[in-house]
Formats: structure tokens, sequence, C-alpha cells
């Protein structure tokens, strides 16, 4: 067989030749091209919400694709992208009440930045420092690599990245610090918003914080009109237990940014939501203060109907019940984690659940992240640890049976790769 020209995300090619055909999915599984059944732990990198092919986002999809498949989104617009702005800003946190549609989690962070630095700018403010998380991760563009974490995956890129604030991570017990931290920055009267990951921060190693530490670091924001904006990509759509982790704390962002679970995971559509105030400061007859941003398919409209759909799920299905029994389930499976002393910091927040092996480093290269996840899809189990941090993240239709079975997966491969 002659070699494939696709060259694959966040893969080093010389250490993993082959990649493994799936030609099927439904609800928390994945099957072969030979019909091996694989169950799907992390939810396809976060996205699928509900399970593989919901049936209602499935038929919206069909439906849509035989009525109007594209449109420009300049001068013209369609029902299912309307449909989908007033779904989002009636479940977003209060004040957010415009909607701007990309295409990818980056890009809705991208837009995010852009619309503070266009805030500032309208408002005839010098204000243009962002301030982000360490060990934060806001995506794979220039822009967002830029407010994310540095290390091996965007040192090759280091010249070309932007200076940000880093605040140190409020870890559990010194939060003052990055209280103290975030205070300081904020004080300096440069900068234009503080961007977060509320409650998880997910590619940096699932690490989980408080709401009332997420509502104190809003609080000080505020204090010193510092836009607060919350990169939801992955936290949104019931992965922290509520529909956006934002809720937990109470706490009103001026800008959120929604991709991955928008289309329940079914098709690519991100969104940047905003308040009055920043979008008012580029309302204007003249045409400098534009927001200046499009992609081509921005708002595609069978993208917008399978979001159109989820939010109609989210609507009326139990859909909050069903998060609440795994977050019970994942419970019952973490306690066995917990009393295992191959594994320490257990944790958990809504449905997803993460741990480490004891004593091992918690470096993304740490060897045993690629012979686990081939351990593991022996065992027919997808899971992708990062690093020495394992994490289990289903689709909400996930089973007792199947996270029991994740989890005896996880315990069997242990042993055979413990450092
Ligand atoms: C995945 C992710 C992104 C990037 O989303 P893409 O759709 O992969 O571009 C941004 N922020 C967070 C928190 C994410 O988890």
């Amino acid at each position: 067989m002659s070699r494939s020209p696709v060259w694959h995300p966040f893969t080093q090619h010389g250490l993993e030749p082959d990649m493994l055909p799936i030609a099927r999915s439904g609800g928390a599984w994945l099957e072969t091209i030979d019909g091996r059944r694989i169950l799907d732990g992390i939810s396809s990198w976060w996205v699928i919400t509900h399970g593989h092919r919901h049936p209602k986002i499935v038929r919206a999809i069909q439906e849509q694709a035989d009525k109007l498949d594209q449109l420009i989104f300049a001068g013209f617009t369609h029902e299912p992208a309307e449909a989908v702005a007033r779904g989002l800003v009636e479940i977003a946190p209060s004040g957010l009440t415009h909607v701007f549609f990309s295409d990818s989690g980056s890009t809705s962070v991208e837009v995010a930045l852009k619309m503070a630095l266009g805030y500032w700018k309208n408002t005839g403010k010098a204000r243009t420092r962002i301030l982000a998380l360490e060990h934060a991760y806001h995506g794979d563009t220039i822009g967002t690599m830029s407010a994310g974490a540095r290390g091996v995956f965007n040192a090759a890129y280091e010249p070309l990245l932007f200076d940000v604030g880093r605040i140190p991570f409020p870890e559990k017990s010194a939060e003052q610090q990055t209280f103290d931290a975030l205070e300081q920055a904020c004080g300096a009267g440069d900068v234009a918003g503080f961007i977060c990951e509320p409650l998880i921060l997910g590619a940096g190693g699932m690490l989980i914080y408080d709401a009332a530490t997420l509502a104190e670091m809003h609080r000080i924001c505020a204090r010193y009109d510092v836009l607060f904006i919350a990169d939801e990509v992955m936290t949104g759509f019931g992965r922290t237990g509520t529909l956006f982790a934002s809720e937990q704390a109470n706490v009103s962002p001026d800008i959120v940014c929604v991709a991955k679970g928008i289309t329940g995971g079914s098709i690519p559509l991100a969104a940047t939501l905003c308040t009055d105030a920043i979008f008012d400061a580029h309302l204007s007859k003249d045409r400098s203060r534009t927001f200046y941003h499009s992609s081509s398919y921005t708002a595609n409209p069978i993208a917008c109907a399978a979001a159109a759909a989820n939010l109609e799920i989210w609507r009326s299905e139990p859909v909050v019940a069903r998060i609440g029994a795994l977050a019970k389930t994942q419970a019952a499976c973490l306690r066995g984690i917990a009393k295992d002393p191959r594994f320490e910091n257990a944790r958990q927040i809504g449905t997803i659940t993460a741990f480490e092996f004891s004593g091992a480093g918690t470096g993304y290269l740490a060897d045993v992240a690629l012979s686990l996840r081939r351990k593991l899809l022996d065992r027919n189990v997808l899971l992708r640890p990062l690093g020495a941090t394992i994490y289990v993240m289903p689709p909400y239709c996930a089973t007792a049976d199947d996270l029991n079975g994740v989890y005896a997966a996880i315990s069997e491969a242990a042993d055979e790769v413990r450092p």
C-alpha cells in the first residue's frame, strides 16, 4: 500500500506511522472498517456531547443541506443562524447580547481578542495588553498560541508570538497569589482583557480550580475595567456539570467563546458572544470602527442547523439529568482510582475525571502517554493521556457499563506501562 499523503494533527509520524481507519460511529462508540468497536472516552477530542450521530442533529444537517448549503454572511442572513444566535443569548450568562460566528475554537478566541482590542481602540483608550493564566490553552493559531502557555508545542513559533501578562494558576490554598498578580497587572492601566478557561484548564493538564476563585478573578477585572473573556470552548455545553462553567461562579463575562459542543460535536462551528458595550463601541457611521473579521464559512447554514438542533435538544431532552447521572458514575469510578496507590491527584469536575501516575512527572512528553494510549486501544478504549495525566471525558450517553470498561482497561494497561 502506498503511503498516505495525510499529515495528522499533533502527531509525530516518526513514532506513529499508522492511523486507525474508522468507518462509523454511534452513541459513545466508534467502529473500525473491519467492525471492531472502540469506546470514545474523550468525546473525539472533547467535541461530542450527547453522543455520536444524535438523530435530531443528523436530520437537521440532512434537511438543511437540501435547502441552503452556504451563504455569504455579510449583507445576508438566514434562519438557522438567527435561531442559534437567539438561542445562545437566551442560555448564556446575562449581558451577552451579540453573537459573532466563526468556525473553530481558535478563531472564536481570535475574534474575542480582536473584539477586546477594538473596544479599547474605539473608546479612545490605550489598552492593548492581554492577560492569561499560566498553563492556559486557547488554540493553535499565532494569536491563541500567544495567549496560551509556552512550551514544546510552540517553541518553534516563539518569535512570532506576542507578549502577554502571565497570571499564576490558582493552586489550591495559594489562590491569593493569583489574585495579587492579577490585581497588580490590572493596576498598570494598559490591560485590554483577561482570558481564562473557567473552572478547568483542559490541554494544560485538566487543572481544576473552584468557582469562588473564578468569581474573585472576575471581580478584580471588573474593578479595573479589564474585559473578562471566558474561553468556554471546552467547558461549554455541559462538560463541567452546568451548561456553561461561568454559571457556577455566577459570573457574567464580557466575552464568551464557544465552539466544540455547540453543534453537539457534529460539524465545525464557533461563536463569540459579547456585551452591548463591546458591540456599541464598534457601532458607527464611520467605517473605520467596523469589526474587521470574517471567515469564508462564517455561520455556514448547515453548521448552524446542527447547532440549532443541539440547542433544541438542550431545551427538550433531560440533558442536565443525563450529565448528572454521568457525573455520578464518574465519581463512583474515580473512588476506585483514589484508593489505588498507582495513581494520585484523582479529581473531577462534572463529567470529567483526571489523575496522574504516582510519582510521574507531568510533562506532555512523558513517555508513558503513547504506550498507554496503545495499550488502551488494544482493549478497545480511546483515551489520549496528556503526558502522565490520564483523563476520561466521555459523551453524555456513556453508560455505567461503558465506564466500568474504561476504568478496567486503565487499570490493566497501567500495570503494563507504569514508569
Ligand atoms: C480546543 C480548545 C480551543 C481550540 O479550539 P479548536 O476548535 O481546536 O480550534 C480553544 N480553547 C480551549 C479551552 C480549547 O479546549
